[in-house]
C-alpha cells in the first residue's frame, strides 16, 4: 500500500508515465434527448473497442441480488437510469501502433429521462468533451438543448452526431441550419452522408475527399465493413448521391464550415458526423474524432489560484454520490474524476472538506466482485469509492500538497415542493435524513422562518429528485413523508437588502438555502418581469450553472 509520502515524492519517470497516460485518455459524455439513440450508440462504441472495465456497478446483472435495491426497482420500473456509470475501453485507431495501447476512452453516462436531475448536470463537470447526439428526423430536442447550454457554460467542446441516418429524416443542410439558428453553434461536418436519410450508403470524408462505403451486417451486431473508394469510382458507383455530397461539401467550405481545431476547442464550432448507431455506420469515425480532436485531461486550478497539473500528485473531484443502492448496508458510492497524479487502490488520500484521511481500499470490493478491480487510474478516469459516507459532490480528494477545487455549481431549480414527515413522532429521524440528503446534493433544501424546520422546501432541476427523496426517506431512514408541490417555477438569487421587499410581493417567497444563498421563488416569468419593471432596484439574479 502506498502512503502519501512516496506518491508525493514521485520522480520524473513517474511524471512522464502519468503524462503519457493522461495524454491518451479521452473522457466524454453523450448529451441527447431520450430515444435519440444514446444506449445504442454506447453499445456500438463498445463494439468497436476493447472494453476494459465498467465502473459504477449500477446496471444490475442477474444474480447480483444483494445490490438490487428499491432504488434500482425505481430505475427498472421506469426503464431509466437514475444514476450514472462510466464505461472505460481502449481503442486503437487504424494505423496507430498497437504497442502503445491506443487511446483510453471514458464514457461517462448521463441519465436519459426527461425528468432528469442535477446529477445529469454534475456529470458534465467531470468530462472534457460532449457528444451531442441528434435524431436525424427530429433535430434539436428540449433536453439536448438544456444539456448543451450547460456544456456551453462550462466551455466543454461538443462533437455533433446526426444519428439514425438509416431512417427517413431531414437533409444535412436543414439540420446544420437548425443548429446554427437555434444555438449559435456552427457545425463543421467531418463527413457528409452519401445517400439521403433513409438510404445511407456511406460517408464522404471531407478532408481526404474519399468515399467510405459501408456494408450492412445482420442486425448491426458486428462492426460494419468499410471500403475506401476513390472519388472517381465513388461517382461511378453512387451517381447523383455522390455528386450531392460533394456539392454540399463545397458549399460548406465556401461558408467557412471546415473543421478548425481552435474554434472547436473554444466551443464555437462542432465537428459533425452522420451516423447510424444501429447499423454501426459512422461509429468508428466518432471514435477517431474523439482521439484526434477531443482534448486530453488537463490540470485544474484550485480555489487558492494554484494550478494542479496532471502530473502533480494525486487529486480528484467527487462529482456524484450514489446512495441507497444496497438498502441492507446503507451503501454509499462516490464517483470521483481524477484530476492529477496516479491513483492506486488502497492508498490513503485526504478529504479537503473535512481534513480527514480517506482510505480507498474499499474500491476493491465492489469492483472486485464481478467487475475488474480498479488497481490504478489516471487523470480523466472515473473511479467509484465504496462506503464514502463523508463524501459529497464537489468535494476534493488529494495527496499532499493540499488542493481544493471550486465547488460544483448548483443548477437553477425549476421545481419546488414542501416535504413533511407523516408522523410528528419521527421528526428527529426526518431532520437527520434531510441533513444527510442535503449534504449529498440529492436536492437543494430551502428554509424560511414562516414555514419552519418541520416543512423544508425542496428545490430540484427535475421532479424525479423528489421521488428519490421520499423513497430514500422511507427505505433508509424509515420515515414516511408527504410531498406537496408549490406554485413556483423559477428561482432568483437575491440579497438581504432586497429580501424584505420581495417577501411582500404577490407570487414570491423568499428562502435561505443551506449554503447561505438567499433565493426568491417566483410563480412565473410574467410575474418576474412585472417585479423587475416595477422595482428595478431589487436584486434578482438568474441562477445558472456558474462556470
Ligand atoms: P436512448 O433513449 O437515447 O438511449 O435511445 P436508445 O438507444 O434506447 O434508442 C431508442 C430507439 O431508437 C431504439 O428503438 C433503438 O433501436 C432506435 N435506434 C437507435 N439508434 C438508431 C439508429 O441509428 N437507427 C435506427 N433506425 N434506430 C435507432
Amino acid at each position: 500500500m502506498s502512503s502519501s509520502a512516496d506518491v508525493s515524492t514521485s520522480g520524473s519517470t513517474d511524471r512522464r508515465h502519468i503524462a503519457t497516460e493522461a495524454a491518451r485518455r479521452r473522457t466524454f459524455a453523450i448529451i441527447s434527448h431520450p430515444d435519440a439513440g444514446k444506449s445504442t450508440m454506447t453499445e456500438a462504441l463498445a463494439l468497436h473497442a476493447r472494453k476494459i472495465s465498467e465502473a459504477g456497478a449500477i446496471h444490475g446483472k442477474a444474480g447480483r441480488k444483494s445490490t438490487v435495491s428499491d432504488w434500482m426497482e425505481m430505475e427498472k420500473a421506469r426503464g431509466i437510469s437514475v444514476s450514472s456509470t462510466a464505461l472505460q475501453f481502449t481503442y486503437v485507431p487504424d494505423g496507430a501502433d498497437p504497442d502503445t495501447g491506443g487511446a483510453v476512452i471514458n464514457l461517462v453516462d448521463t441519465p436519459g429521462h426527461a425528468d432528469f436531475s442535477e446529477d445529469t448536470y454534475r456529470v458534465l463537470t467531470a468530462v472534457d468533451c460532449a457528444v451531442m447526439l441528434i435524431d436525424a428526423a427530429k433535430g434539436l430536442e428540449p433536453q439536448t438543448l438544456k444539456l448543451f447550454q450547460v456544456c456551453r457554460h462550462r466551455g466543454i467542446p461538443v462533437i455533433t452526431i446526426i444519428n439514425k441516418w438509416d431512417r427517413p429524416g431531414r437533409t444535412p443542410l436543414e439540420l446544420i441550419d437548425e443548429i446554427i439558428d437555434r444555438i449559435g453553434l456552427t457545425p463543421t461536418p467531418l463527413y457528409l452522408p452519401v445517400g439521403i436519410a433513409g438510404d445511407f450508403r456511406g460517408l464522404l470524408d471531407r478532408r481526404s475527399g474519399e468515399y467510405i462505403h459501408f456494408t450492412r451486417t445482420a442486425g448491426g451486431a458486428t462492426i460494419a465493413p468499410e471500403e475506401y473508394v476513390d472519388p472517381e469510382s465513388a461517382a461511378e458507383r453512387e451517381g447523383d448521391d455522390w455528386v450531392a455530397a460533394v456539392e454540399e461539401s463545397a458549399l460548406l467550405s465556401e461558408m467557412g464550415q471546415d473543421h478548425d481545431q481552435e474554434m472547436f476547442l473554444a466551443g464555437q464550432t462542432s465537428p459533425m458526423i452522420f451516423a447510424s448507431a444501429m447499423l454501426n455506420f459512422g461509429v468508428r469515425q466518432l471514435l477517431d474524432a474523439l482521439v484526434a480532436l477531443a482534448p486530453a485531461p488537463k490540470g485544474r486550478e484550485g480555489i487558492d489560484g494554484t494550478m494542479r497539473e496532471v502530473t502533480d500528485p494525486f487529486s480528484a473531484v467527487v462529482f456524484k454520490v450514489q446512495a441507497g443502492m444496497d438498502s441492507a448496508h446503507r451503501d454509499r458510492l462516490a464517483f470521483m474524476r481524477i484530476v492529477s497524479g496516479e491513483f492506486e487502490r488502497g492508498m490513503v488520500v485526504n478529504h479537503a472538506q473535512t481534513g480527514k484521511p480517506f482510505a480507498t481500499k474499499y474500491a476493491q470490493t465492489v469492483f472486485g466482485r464481478d467487475r475488474q478491480t480498479v488497481d490504478t487510474a489516471y487523470p480523466g478516469d472515473v473511479v467509484g469509492l465504496v462506503n464514502a459516507m463523508a463524501l459529497a459532490p464537489g468535494d476534493t480528494l488529494y495527496i499532499d500538497p493540499k488542493v481544493q477545487y471550486p465547488p460544483i455549481p448548483s443548477f437553477a431549480p425549476e421545481h419546488f415542493a414542501v416535504l413533511r414527515a407523516e408522523s410528528a413522532g419521527k421528526y428527529k429521524q426526518f431532520r437527520k435524513a434531510m441533513d444527510q440528503l442535503d449534504s449529498e446534493g440529492v436536492v437543494q433544501v430551502l428554509r424560511n422562518d414562516i414555514r419552519g424546520d418541520a416543512s423544508p422546501v425542496l428545490a430540484a432541476v427535475g421532479p424525479m429528485q423528489f421521488e428519490v427523496v421520499t423513497a430514500r426517506m422511507k427505505t433508509e431512514f424509515g420515515v414516511d413523508t408527504s410531498i406537496q408541490s408549490l406554485p413556483y417555477s423559477l428561482a432568483r438569487r437575491t440579497d438581504a437588502d432586497s429580501a424584505e421587499e420581495l417577501a411582500r410581493q404577490r407570487g414570491v417567497e423568499v428562502f435561505t438555502r443551506t449554503d447561505g444563498a438567499i433565493l426568491a421563488l417566483v410563480s412565473d416569468k410574467w410575474r418576474l418581469q412585472y417585479i423587475e419593471k416595477e422595482s428595478p432596484d431589487l436584486t434578482l439574479e438568474p441562477l445558472v450553472a456558474a462556470a
